[in-house]
């Protein structure tokens, strides 16, 4: 059995904490996707174990943000996962979204492909650090696009949280976690804050514009 990554390399715009590779420059999205299709063709043997194709159980379609492609850009890539690779009928199939990408009418487009998993970019529910870390969201705007989910019918859904944010307290942080909790979610995934080299948050650590959360206390978040 065997797992097949694909990256979107697009976001709207950039989180000052993230150093995946990841550009802005949606227009190219399309040629991205042509030679995706290309690749995955090309690439039918790399996963061949003596001469047998391998059942694939899991595909993860990650980023940079794979929300912020076009439905229609999307569906061809499974065109060509399927017709090329022996998919499981099982196989858990998840891609990464961001709340505020996840419009009623963005999920419904979801619905019609085989994802069958959710990972969403939530990382906090406090408006001042969403801005804080320019993301594009809102606390409220993350609630609404979990129950939008479960409404419309994914019942897998796994959320992101960063604990450690400047300035946050464990109490700021207990209540992110007990509002992941209250979503009914099937699985949280949470991430210390790092302050990775060449970031602007590493920037503005350097000019003291943000603090690093004390050891301590990261350890206790954890
Ligand atoms: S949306 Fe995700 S991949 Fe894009 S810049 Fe933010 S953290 Fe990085």
């Amino acid at each position: 059995m065997a797992g097949i990554y694909i990256h979107i390399p697009f976001c709207t715009s950039r989180c000052v904490y993230c150093d995946f590779y990841s550009t802005t420059y949606g227009e190219k999205d399309k040629a991205y996707i042509s030679a995706l299709r290309n690749e995955l063709r090309l690439r039918a043997n790399y996963l061949q174990q003596d001469g047998q194709m391998p059942v694939i159980e899991t595909i993860y379609i990650g980023g940079g943000t794979p929300s912020t492609l076009d439905t229609s850009l999307l569906e061809p890539i499974f065109e060509v996962l399927y017709r090329t690779y022996h998919v499981s009928d099982r196989a858990e199939i998840t891609i990464e979204a961001n709340p505020d990408d996840l419009t009623p009418r963005k999920i419904k487009s979801l619905r019609t492909l085989p994802v069958n998993r959710l990972s969403m970019g939530v990382q906090t529910f406090d408006d001042g650090k969403l801005r804080l870390l320019h993301r594009r969201h809102n606390g409220e705007q993350a609630i609404r696009a979990v129950h939008d989910c479960q409404d419309t019918g994914f019942d897998n859904i796994s959320i992101d949280l960063i604990y450690g944010l400047p300035a946050q307290s464990l109490r700021e942080w207990e209540k992110d976690v007990n509002t992941a909790l209250s979503l009914n979610v099937q699985h949280i995934s949470a991430y210390a804050l790092i302050y990775e080299e060449g970031t602007p948050l590493w920037e503005m650590r350097k000019r003291h514009v943000v603090e690093e959360a004390d050891e301590e206390l990261s350890l206790e978040m954890f």
